[in-house]
């Protein structure tokens, strides 16, 4: 089985070039070695644009989504930030190459081992995976200067606005469980600024404030 995945990296980048303006996302993209994120099944389809499985129902998320939602977060470099639904880790490393301090929860405690451990191999010293507490986000280091929410609401929710610095962005699917709108929050002095970033789809973010376990 082929395990230089160096020309295909290269063919995802230039195929995102053509969407993605901010260089330094398309950089860090192709620093990260996606398959490394995934079972060696799924290396086949490493390189596609489209989310892959990664067990427990989750997928490793579409690369152009990632670098949609990446560059809506306007990072650079000395930013401390918040990603909700770690999945299999590969959000969590390029936000990593891009920022200071990434912050990562994820409610399945199986995906928090797999995404430690494939993120330790990288030697990435600037993540750190934390399981789900009871309150959506990671309010303990709050506030952030960027949160990125890698799962759909059915809306905007106001504990992880709570959560964002003045200043600060927040990306989020927003809609039914089955289709949603990227979603940009920029917190102000007074109040916030919503834009809408066009439509996607995501597996359910799961809590108060989100679905219930019923609904997903
Ligand atoms: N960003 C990931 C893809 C995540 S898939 C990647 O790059 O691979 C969405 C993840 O969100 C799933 O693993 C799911 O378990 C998790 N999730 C759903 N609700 C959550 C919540 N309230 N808190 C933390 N993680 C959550």
């Amino acid at each position: 089985m082929v395990t230089d995945f160096s020309a295909e990296r290269h063919r995802l980048i230039e195929f995102l070039r053509r969407e993605i303006r901010d260089q330094r996302v398309l950089a860090a993209m192709g620093r990260v070695p996606r398959e490394l994120f995934v079972g060696s099944s799924q290396w086949p389809s490493a390189y596609d644009d489209r989310p892959l499985p990664i067990g427990h129902g989750q997928t490793i998320s579409q690369p152009l989504m990632v670098a949609i939602m990446t560059e809506a977060l306007d990072l650079e470099g000395p930013e401390k930030v918040l990603e909700v639904g770690t999945g299999s880790g590969y959000q969590a490393a390029i936000l990593a190459e891009l920022a200071r301090r990434v912050i990562t929860v994820e409610r399945i405690a199986d995906l928090v081992r797999k995404a430690e451990e494939a993120l330790g191999r990288l030697g990435y010293t600037n993540i750190e995976v934390h399981p789900a507490g009871a309150t959506l986000g990671w309010p303990a280091e709050a506030p952030y200067d960027a949160i990125l929410v890698s799962a759909g609401a059915p809306r905007v929710p106001q504990v992880l606005v709570d959560q964002l610095a003045v200043g600060g962005r927040l990306v989020i699917p927003v809609g039914s469980r089955y289709e949603q709108n990227l979603v940009r929050v920029v917190k102000r002095e007074r109040d916030t600024m919503m834009e809408d970033l066009g439509p996607c789809r995501w597996v359910p973010l799961i809590g108060e404030g989100a679905w219930s376990e019923q609904d997903a």
